[in-house]
């Protein structure tokens, strides 16, 4: 099965004050297999935001089904996990603290989180920063803490708005191939918004391009870089 499916996905948003409904995604097909990642380029407001807030359950398709690992996304769930540009760390938690979180709310006990979240840490360059605060890292480390909470749940598939672009050019290339070496040691699956398509075409193994009105998939490109 694939890793999340998108089956004939339509999003209309009722128009304000009279105005025409919006059709923020319209007969969205889309297969994602295991450990695939994929990236989404298009202009603002073409919809992208809106595919990857069903994906995770958190806006229903008007029409439709998206499904993942097979199953019919009915809601938010712990197959999928979401990372935005902002870290939305908790400032009154360690970064450890922050990274075991979801494992804390999955009732996994703290031997074994400190575990996970120490190999995570270390995979984000994060090692020696665990008893850290947020307040005491900089954006670039802060995205990488987030990146290890994202990947602490085990998530089947990872979907990302723009996790970059908050960040300055350097900072961006390290979490960048961070992102990539983590993604692959882990086996992980990847959709992610870009606007960037040297990043679609230096992470991903494939670009959906989206157009605006309605939002809709217009073209896919495969990247096929032999040893990236
Ligand atoms: P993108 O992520 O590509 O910038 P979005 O998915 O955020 O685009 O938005 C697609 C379209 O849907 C836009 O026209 C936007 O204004 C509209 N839209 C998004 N969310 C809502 C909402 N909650 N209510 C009404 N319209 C929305
Ligand atoms: P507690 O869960 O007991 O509140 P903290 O997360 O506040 O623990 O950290 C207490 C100490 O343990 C800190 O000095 C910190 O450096 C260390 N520590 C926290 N998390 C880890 C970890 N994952 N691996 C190694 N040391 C850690």
């Amino acid at each position: 099965v694939p890793a999340i499916e998108f089956i004939g996905v339509d999003k209309r948003f009722p128009g304000r004050n009279g105005a025409p409904d919006v059709l923020a995604a319209r007969d969205v097909n889309l297969s994602i297999a295991q450990g695939e990642v994929v990236s989404i380029i298009g202009p603002s407001g073409c919809g992208k935001s809106t595919l990857l807030n069903m994906g995770a359950g958190l806006s229903r398709p008007s029409a439709g089904t998206v499904k993942v690992g097979g199953e019919v996304v009915a809601g938010p769930n712990m197959h999928v996990a979401f990372m935005l540009q902002k870290d939305l760390l908790m400032p009154w938690r360690t970064i450890a603290q922050n990274v075991e979180f979801g494992l804390e709310l999955r009732g996994v006990k703290a031997a074994e989180r400190r575990v996970i979240s120490t190999r995570l840490l270390a995979q984000c360059h994060l090692k020696g920063f665990e008893g850290h605060y947020p307040n005491q890292l900089s954006g670039g480390m802060r995205q990488r803490a987030a990146m290890a909470r994202t990947l602490a749940v085990d998530p089947l598939v990872l979907l990302m708005d723009e996790p970059f672009s908050a960040l300055d050019a350097q900072t961006k290339m390290i979490l960048q191939q961070d992102l990539a070496r983590t993604v692959k040691e882990n086996g992980k699956t990847v959709l992610f918004i870009t606007h960037d398509l040297a990043e679609g075409v230096a992470l991903s193994d494939r670009i959906l391009v989206m157009s605006e009105r309605p939002g809709t998939i217009v073209e896919e490109i495969v990247v096929d870089i032999p040893d990236r």
